[in-house]
């Protein structure tokens, strides 16, 4: 028995260090990554339910990494949040995706982009400051930026938030609470603070439809934001149904696999272009 134990704790320690040695060499890729700009921003399609036209583009980081290929954000960003080199991050995606869509901004294709950030990046009480500079060196003005922040966020300092909504807001940048419906959903929050869109969680909208209790709930939080004058994104819709019930309740904008999955660059160039010429 005891050598027996013995044996699988060896075989859990090995199994530790193993693990531990991955992070440590993904640590050390990703301090590399970002400086070299393998670090990308993708786009997906924000569409507008009455018309079925691309009106914004959200901003989603890509990892091009030379070996692995390429990475989704589960695979770096938790681990550069821990490292506190999320920031960088942000900051390098939001300038690459500024270069690329602001011509798309000016075109006309798109009213808007929306940026990320990390719940971590909001704890700098430079962070609006900083943006509102970053922004200023771009071509994207003020009023055509989104900045998606998640209701994490407002819970753990909502002294700091409020300055920093407010901060972006007296600039003209607009501000997205992401993923609600996920956590405490602080409708006091809406109320108090100036955001202008909240983007319904893809865990509510895939159970639309099926549910009949989250079809209320989806109803009447739809209700309770055209009534408080908040805009709403419905997040991950990925079948007609879906799109044809939130219609129905009077959803402004949808996201999701049904419309287009994220793309880079050059491809939601593309797809915006031919939009136009349908
Ligand atoms: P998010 O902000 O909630 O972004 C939506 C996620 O849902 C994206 O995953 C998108 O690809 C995915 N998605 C969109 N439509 C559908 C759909 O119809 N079905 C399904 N199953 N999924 C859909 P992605 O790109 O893997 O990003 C995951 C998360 O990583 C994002 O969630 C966001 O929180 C974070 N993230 C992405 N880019 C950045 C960034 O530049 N900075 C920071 N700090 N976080 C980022
Ligand atoms: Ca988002
Ligand atoms: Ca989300
Ligand atoms: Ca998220």
């Amino acid at each position: 028995v005891k050598t027996r134990g013995g044996r699988r704790w060896s075989a859990f320690d090995a199994e530790l260090r193993a693990e531990n040695e991955r992070r440590h060499t993904l640590e050390a890729e990703l301090r590399r990554a970002i400086p070299a700009g393998e670090i990308e921003p993708w786009f997906q399609p924000v569409v507008d339910a009455s018309s079925g036209r691309f009106v914004g583009v959200e901003v989603l980081a890509r990892w091009n990494h030379p070996e692995q290929g390429l990475l989704a954000p589960a695979a770096f960003v938790p681990i550069a949040e821990e490292l506190g080199i999320i920031g960088r991050i942000d900051e390098a995606v939001f300038e690459a995706a500024c270069a690329r869509a602001a011509p798309w901004v000016a075109a006309g294709l798109i009213e808007s982009i929306s940026c990320n950030v990390s719940p971590r990046d909001l704890l700098d009480p430079a962070f609006s400051r900083k943006l509102i500079g970053r922004l200023a060196r771009t071509a994207l003005p003020a009023t055509a930026l989104t900045v998606e922040i998640t209701e994490t966020f407002l819970l753990q300092d909502l002294g700091l938030a409020r300055r920093h909504i407010e901060r972006l807001a007296a600039k003209g940048v607009r501000i997205a609470l992401d993923d609600f419906g996920t956590g405490y959903s602080n409708v006091r929050a809406l109320m108090n603070l100036p955001i202008q869109t909240v983007k319904l969680d893809r865990s509510l909208i895939e159970a639309v439809g099926r549910d009949a209790r989250v079809s209320k709930l989806v109803s009447s939080m739809l209700h309770a934001a055209r009534a408080l004058g908040v805009g709403i994104v419905a997040e991950g819709v990925e079948e007609e149904a879906q799109a044809l019930f939130l219609r129905a309740a009077g959803c402004d904008r949808m996201q999701g696999y049904l419309f287009a999955r994220p793309m880079p660059a050059e491809a939601m160039e593309r797809q915006l272009r031919e939009g136009l010429s349908l």
